[in-house]
């Protein structure tokens, strides 16, 4: 089947790397829905993308705006799992609250869309879902004790979905971005951002296209072999983490 005819669907694609990946797939041809907690799109969107309100913490919300999404495009065959947020602390000073809304978003809420993506994937035979981790998931960050487990278990779940479901033609990856630039990492201090670039070989900070281009490869059909990889995007830094 031609991308053409494939239905993307990518959380919190209505800007920073999601946004980047929607338009990349866009370009490749996919029928994009991206998602957003307001339900709509910024300017600097390209037309073209269709948007439902969706809240990842929110079981009711991800089964809402998928049923919305396949009602305009039919059965979702690429899941990209972007959304995401940080709240950084050190551990002596991190809440239950910063610890658990950080979980709940990027972990179980990428649990919670791969969950609901799967039901269609199961039926059609083919799926290509890809989790947005980090870097920081298998490298560790200082003040990043919440956000780094919930990156690392990104992989735990990807490798355990690709076990499960791996016959059925679904493949189940995770790209690992670095540092790179977007509102999340512009809320950064000067002197984090300092030490990162001073670590990272490729010497300079990535793009949204980095990711989105290591996105595209591995939504592919040519990419059904490739399941249950951890793919960095981060010029070095991680070296293998
Ligand atoms: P941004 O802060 O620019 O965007 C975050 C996106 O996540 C927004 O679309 C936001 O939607 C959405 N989002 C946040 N919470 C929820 C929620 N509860 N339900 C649904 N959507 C939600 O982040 P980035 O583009 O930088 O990051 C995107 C992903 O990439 C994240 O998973 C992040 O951890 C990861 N990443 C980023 C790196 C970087 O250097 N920037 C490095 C490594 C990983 P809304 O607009 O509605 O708030």
């Amino acid at each position: 089947m031609p991308a053409t005819s494939r239905h993307a669907l990518v959380t919190g694609g209505n800007r920073g790397i999601g946004l980047g990946v929607a338009a990349r797939l866009l370009a490749d041809g996919y029928d994009v829905t991206v998602t957003s907690r307001s339900g709509t799109l910024g300017d600097d969107a390209p037309a073209g993308l269709r948007v439902v309100a969706c809240d990842v913490t929110d079981p009711a919300s991800v089964d809402a705006a998928f049923t919305e999404a396949e009602a305009a495009a039919g059965p979702v065959h690429v899941l990209v799992a972007n959304a995401g947020i940080t709240s950084d602390g050190l551990l002596m000073r991190m809440g239950e609250e910063e610890f658990g809304s950080v979980v709940d978003t990027n972990l179980a809420g990428a649990w919670r869309v791969l969950k609901r993506a799967s039901t269609g994937m199961i039926r059609a035979r083919y799926g290509r879902v890809v989790l947005v981790g980090s870097v920081v998931g298998l490298y560790g960050g200082p003040g990043q004790a919440n956000y780094a487990a919930s990156k690392a278990g990104l992989v735990g779940l990807a490798r355990s979905v690709t076990r499960e479901l791996g016959g059925r033609g679904i493949t189940v990856n995770v790209v690992a971005p670095g540092f790179i630039g977007t509102d999340m990492t512009a809320s950064l201090d000067e002197a984090r951002q300092a030490t990162y670039l001073q670590a990272i070989p490729a010497g300079r900070f990535g793009a949204v296209d980095d990711v989105a281009a290591a996105v595209s490869f591995l939504v592919s059909e040519q990419a059904g072999y490739v399941s249950g990889a951890v793919v960095p995007v981060d010029g070095g830094l991680g070296m293998g983490h």
